[in-house]
């Protein structure tokens, strides 16, 4: 089959999308790029490198992370100008969404080189499909800012904001922000979509204080997407669901867990 495909093409940059935590979500498109690419530029090139090993595939992995990407970017533009074929794949989930892989990718477009999506998991698509929210409108606004007044004035200026929020928040700040929403929108529905598509997937819905007085009960742990409509469809009684996860392939490689 593979080889009825056209090879990769010189000098492009392949945004390559990775399982947020069941391996079995990668696509086969994503498979044969990572086999064929000259050079694969990785956020974390240890775990990158298990994905890979997972998968038989053996190639050049390069580090390309938040502190060192601007460097990385001038480098990658080189080898894309030499003609080299560049994977770039970051931690879990699709580049570019609240991760490295967007100032890569504009240093490439400003350059004129060629970029190309080979698209899959993203775990904002994925928690928003699954919430049972209006998917409609929305707004995708990634981590908030963590110094509180920053936080307090973004959160501020999304109140006539319509649609639905999603934001990407880690287990340490969470009950921050069900706080924080518990105080400016404490009517809203919220929906906790916590390690998707890993062995404890768990989806919660309530409003912020109920989601808050469940996280003080048993802190809310791992990876998480946070969503909130003020929308009338999504209000209803209190209502808590808990979803048995899909078991990943091999949970110790579940590259969408820290
Ligand atoms: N580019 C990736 C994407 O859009 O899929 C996201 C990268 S961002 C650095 C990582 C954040 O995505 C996590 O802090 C969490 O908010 C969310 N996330 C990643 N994997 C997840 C999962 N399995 N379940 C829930 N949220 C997840």
């Amino acid at each position: 089959m593979d080889s009825q495909l056209p090879p990769l093409v010189p000098g492009t940059l392949y945004l390559v999308a990775t399982p947020i935590g069941n391996l079995e979500d990668i696509t086969l498109r994503a498979l044969r790029t990572l086999r064929e690419c000259d050079v694969v530029a990785a956020e974390d090139t240890r775990r990158t490198g298990q994905l890979l090993k997972y998968f038989g595939i053996s190639r050049p992995i390069l580090s390309c992370y938040r502190f060192n990407e601007a460097r990385r970017s001038e480098e990658l533009l080189e080898r894309l100008g030499r003609g080299e074929k560049i994977a770039l794949v970051t931690d879990a989930g699709s580049p570019g969404i609240s991760d490295p892989g967007e100032r890569v990718v504009r240093a490439a477009r400003r350059a004129g080189r060629r970029v190309e999506c080979v698209p899959g998991p993203c775990a904002l698509v994925a928690a928003l499909t699954a919430s049972g929210l209006p998917a409609t409108e929305f707004h995708f606004i990634g981590f908030l800012p963590v110094k509180s007044g920053q936080r307090r004035r973004l959160l501020e200026s999304l109140l006539p904001v319509a649609g639905t929020l999603v934001f990407y928040e880690s287990p340490w700040r969470i009950e921050k922000l069900l706080g924080e929403l518990a105080e400016l929108l404490p009517d809203s529905t919220v929906v906790l979509a916590r390690e998707l598509t890993k062995k404890f997937e768990e989806i919660l819905r309530g409003t912020p204080a109920e989601l808050l007085a469940r996280a003080q009960q048993r802190p809310l742990k791992g990876e998480m997407v946070v969503l909130v409509s003020r929308a009338a469809t999504s209000r209803g009684p209190a209502e808590e669901t808990e979803i048995d996860g899909v078991e990943a392939v091999n949970p110790n490689l579940a590259v969408g867990s820290h």
